[in-house]
C-alpha cells in the first residue's frame, strides 16, 4: 500500500492523504486551504490526482480544513461514497453549504470590485455543489468496521477534538498492514469533549502537530475569563469572542453560562451571533453521549443567552453600547460577522477581544494576538485600542505533551510515524519529541511525497 501526502504537510490546513494499492484509491480527508493568500491559491490548483479515479473518501472530522474541498471534488468528477461518523455528517450538512455560500459571496465581491483576472469570477463551488456532495455521504458509529473500498477495512475511534471527530484506522487486508490517521487530536482535559481514545495498533501512524512546539498555558480558563469579563463590564465595555462556529463556540457558551450561574461575573446578555454556531449548538445538544455534559448543562444557554440569526439582528447588535458578551465567527477573524463587530469594538479601549484557539499565520487573529496596532478589514485600517487576549488554553488541540501522553496511553509500536498538520517548525519539534520519548522512526511529511506503507 502507498501513502501520498496531498495536503496538510508544512501547514495546518488542506488535509488530504491518499492511500492506494494496485486496485483502489482511498482519500482520507479532503480539506480546503485557509490562511495566507499563497495557501488559499492552492485551492484553485488542479487536484493532484484525477477525482474520478478515487474510489472513496473517509473523513476524520467536519472542520472545513478537513472537508471543505469535497464539493469541488464531486464537481470535478468524484463519484464514490464519503464516509464519516454520525455527528460529522450532521455538522457537514451545516458547514459545507455555508462554505459554498461564502465562495459565491467572494466571487460576487470580486466581480463588484473588479479585482479578479476573470470577467466573471467563478466560485470554487456553490451551495448547490455542496448539497450535491452531501448526497455521497454515509455515516457510521465509532468502532463500527466497514470496507469503503475492497480490501481496506476502516474504523473510527474518538479523537476528542470536536463532536464526531475521529482517528481513522485503515487495515489493508492483503498486506496485513494498519495505517492510523490521528486527525486533529483533542485535549486530555477538555471542558466539554472526552479525551481522545488511546491507539493500540498501527504499523504506520500519521500524527498531527498543530501545537508541536508549544504547551498550553497552565492558567485556569474559568478564572481568566471571569476576570476579563468582570473588568471589561466594570468599565462599561463589551467582550467580543471571535470563535470557531463548531466546537469552541459551544464551549465558550458553556463556560460563560457556568461562571455567570456561580456569580463570578455580573449578569449580562450573551449573544451568539453566528447562524452556523447556532445550528452546531443544536446538533451538540442532540449528541449527549459524545461529550461530558449532561442534563441541563447540555443546553449551554439560559435566559441571558440570545441567538442572533438574521442579518438585520446582527447589524442591530453592532449599535449596542452596554456591557455584554458577543460570540461570533470566524475564530481567526478571517471572515464572517465578527468582522463588523471588530470594526466597531477594536477602536475603543473599554472593550476586550478574546481569541480562544490556534491562530494560523497570516490571519487577522494572528496579527491581533501578536499586538498589531491596526488591522485591515474590508479595505480599511482600524486602530486596535481594545484589550486583546488569547485564551490559548481553551484550544481544541492537544499540545505536544498531551499528544505524547495520548500516544503513551496505548500499546502502540509503530514502525514509522509521519508528522503532519503543523507549521514547519512545530512539525519538526514534534518529530524530535516523539523520537526522543519513544525511540520510534519519525519523519515530517513533505507535500506530495509518496511513501510505501
Ligand atoms: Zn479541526
Amino acid at each position: 500500500m502507498k501513502l501520498k501526502f496531498l495536503g496538510g504537510a508544512g501547514t495546518v490546513t488542506g488535509s488530504r492523504y491518499l492511500l492506494s494499492d494496485e486496485k483502489h484509491r482511498l482519500l482520507v480527508d479532503c480539506g480546503m486551504y485557509q490562511g495566507v493568500k499563497n495557501l488559499r491559491k492552492r485551492n484553485w490548483a488542479r487536484f493532484p490526482v484525477e477525482p474520478s479515479s478515487i474510489n472513496a473518501v473517509v473523513l476524520t472530522h467536519a472542520h472545513i480544513d478537513h472537508t471543505g474541498y469535497l464539493p469541488a471534488l464531486v464537481k470535478n468528477g468524484f463519484n464514490g461514497k464519503i464516509y464519516c461518523t454520525k455527528a460529522t455528517h450532521e455538522l457537514c450538512k451545516v458547514l459545507l453549504p455555508d462554505a459554498g455560500y461564502l465562495q459565491e459571496e467572494d466571487a460576487k465581491y470580486a466581480f463588484r470590485k473588479g479585482f479578479s483576472k476573470h470577467d466573471r469570477p467563478e466560485p470554487l463551488f456553490t451551495v448547490k455543489d455542496a448539497h450535491e456532495a452531501l448526497k455521497h455521504f454515509e455515516s457510521l458509529h465509532y468502532h463500527e468496521k466497514f470496507e469503503p473500498v475492497k480490501g481496506m477495512e476502516v474504523t473510527f475511534t474518538p479523537a476528542g477534538h470536536i463532536l464526531g471527530s475521529s482517528c481513522v484506522h485503515v487495515h489493508h487486508r492483503s498486506s496485513d498492514r494498519t495505517v492510523v490517521f490521528s486527525g486533529d487530536v483533542g485535549r486530555q482535559d477538555d471542558v466539554i469533549m472526552r479525551p481522545p481514545e488511546p491507539i493500540d495498533k498501527a504499523d504506520v501512524l500519521v500524527c498531527e502537530s498543530t501545537y508541536g512546539d508549544r504547551l498550553h498555558a497552565e492558567s485556569d480558563p474559568e478564572a481568566v475569563l471571569a476576570e476579563i469579563i468582570t473588568k471589561t463590564a466594570g468599565r462599561g465595555g463589551i467582550v467580543l469572542m471571535p470563535s470557531f462556529a463548531v466546537g469552541r463556540a459551544q464551549m465558550l457558551l458553556y463556560l460563560i453560562h457556568k461562571i455567570m450561574g456561580e456569580g463570578r461575573i455580573p449578569k449580562m446578555p450573551v449573544y451568539l451571533n453566528s447562524p452556523m454556531a447556532i445550528k452546531a449548538t443544536e446538533i451538540f445538544s442532540r449528541h449527549h453521549k459524545e461529550h461530558r455534559l449532561t442534563g441541563a448543562q447540555c443546553d449551554m444557554i439560559d435566559e441571558n443567552t440570545e441567538f442572533v440569526r438574521t442579518v438585520d439582528e446582527s447589524i442591530e447588535l453592532n449599535s449596542v453600547r452596554y456591557p455584554c458578551v458577543i460570540i461570533s465567527a470566524s475564530g481567526m477573524a478571517s471572515g464572517g460577522r465578527v468582522l463588523h463587530h471588530l470594526k466597531t469594538l477594536l477602536p475603543n479601549p473599554r472593550n476586550s477581544v478574546v481569541f480562544a484557539g490556534f491562530q494560523a499565520p497570516g490571519t487577522r487573529g494572528d496579527a491581533l494576538v501578536n499586538g498589531a496596532e491596526s488591522v485591515k478589514i474590508h479595505g480599511e485600517y482600524w486602530p486596535v485600542k481594545a484589550e486583546v487576549h488569547n485564551l490559548d488554553s481553551l484550544s481544541a488541540h492537544g499540545d505536544y505533551e498531551e499528544i505524547l501522553q495520548w500516544l503513551e496511553a496505548g500499546t502502540l509500536k509503530p514502525e514509522k510515524v509521519y508528522i503532519t498538520h503543523g507549521e514547519i517548525v512545530a512539525s519538526d519539534v514534534m518529530r524530535k519529541r516523539v523520537r526522543d520519548r519513544f525511540g520510534w522512526d519519525v519523519e515530517v511529511a513533505e507535500l506530495f511525497e509518496e511513501v510505501e506503507v
